[in-house]
């Protein structure tokens, strides 16, 4: 259930209670693709540095080591032990994006998988049956992500042939939810709005699913190759069609200046490899940008990589010994990055909850953007 505590301006401070805890939003969810934090960061250690939600792949998981295996083993939870809430995608992205050969049908599609090469056939239905195999607190429809410089006359059959996906998904969502094995019986379904760049595509798409009366609602096919205002602007007409009364989520996005924006255009849910892939490129976020710790001025630097921040890596750690970590290609070096990073973007979401229940969310907002383009070395 959402409860929406307040508002300030479009920014919306809400709290999703689930099964598995209670979500504070707006929330970043950290990704672990493979049930795990690339970085060698470990369900322990996302407690330490704050995480509410943990993100995992449908499709990795199904093409390895597979959702029947991980049914047996008690779900995605146990297996990876980690008892907050767990959002799981449909697999739809990967399945478009990664895959070869890959051929949509009403059905759904047909593609190999790109680690051994065989056949695979996910639709709707088995989409749904993936993620209540895992167990997952949130399950996403299945839908097709079109190109954001696809054509019109691409985008507007997919758009309607993932509204049928969505209605199908729900169907099979129920049913599953109602079997005597079920993992998660309370298993949660957000529906995806798309239409690329299409103003009027996206509110026709946004209203349609509005009235399926879902447990939350997505934009999708952005933060793929359309400019950052190409893509607040699909924001600002999109987001007002879908319920206040329930949790939004922008899928895959983004760098901590798209985050603070998509929470002003009424964003609760964000996910995006960013802070862990650049962690383990020693690309580290700070509240004045981006350093690369490989950065020769690093060498000599006995500072935390943030001063104040409170992650285990600044706690105890200089920028000349990360940096003496990442040059040795010691493992070690490479965590304490993606510690630091996450620790970063679940902190800033702190602020961001803060800064809207006081309702100075515009001022914030401001100096945050500014600050970012501010380097302090
Ligand atoms: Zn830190």
């Amino acid at each position: 259930m959402y409860e929406l505590i307040t508002k300030d301006g479009r920014a919306k401070r809400g709290r999703l209670t689930t099964v598995h805890g209670v979500i504070e939003t707006p929330v970043f969810m950290n990704v672990g693709t493979v049930a795990a934090i690339k970085g060698a960061v470990s369900t322990v250690d996302l407690h330490e540095i704050g995480t509410q939600v943990e993100l995992s792949n449908t499709y990795h998981l199904h093409v390895r080591t597979g959702d029947k295996l991980i049914k047996r083993l008690g779900g995605l939870h146990k297996f990876m032990n980690w008892d907050r809430p767990i959002l799981t995608d449909s697999g739809g992205f990967q399945v478009f994006s990664l895959s070869s050969l890959r051929k949509i049908k009403e059905e759904g599609v047909t593609f190999r998988s790109h680690i051994d090469g065989r056949k695979i056939f996910m639709g709707p239905e088995e989409s749904m049956q993936i993620q209540s195999n895992l167990g997952s607190t949130i399950a996403m429809a299945f839908d097709e992500c079109p190109n954001s410089k696809a054509s019109r006359d691409y985008v507007r059959p997919s758009v309607e042939r993932t509204t049928r996906w969505l209605k199908r998904c729900k169907v099979e969502m129920d049913r599953l939810n109602s079997l005597p094995d079920t993992v998660n019986p309370k298993q949660m379904l957000f529906g995806i709005n798309q239409g690329a760049i299409y103003d009027d595509i996206r509110i026709q798409h946004a209203q349609e699913i509005a009235e399926m009366d879902l447990d939350g609602y997505a934009v999708g096919g952005l933060a793929v190759g359309e400019t950052a205002e190409e893509m607040y602007h699909v924001l600002d007409v999109t987001v007002p069609h879908l319920p206040d009364n329930k949790p939004t989520y922008l899928m895959g996005v983004g760098t901590p200046a798209n985050i603070i924006e998509g929470v002003y255009r009424g964003i609760d849910f964000f996910d995006c490899v960013y802070p862990s892939r650049n962690g383990r490129h020693g690309h580290v976020y700070t509240h004045h940008g981006k350093k690369n710790l490989f950065n020769a001025k690093y060498e000599l630097d006995t500072r935390p990589i943030e001063e104040g921040c409170q992650c285990e890596a600044c706690r105890n750690y200089s920028r000349a010994y990360v940096r003496h970590l990442l040059k040795a290609k010691e493992m070690l070096g490479m965590r304490l990055c993606v510690m630091h990073n996450l620790y970063f973007y679940n902190h800033m979401m702190e602020e961001i909850r803060e800064a809207i229940e006081a309702h100075h969310y515009e001022e914030f907002r401001k100096q945050f953007l500014a600050d970012l383009e501010t380097p302090d070395d």
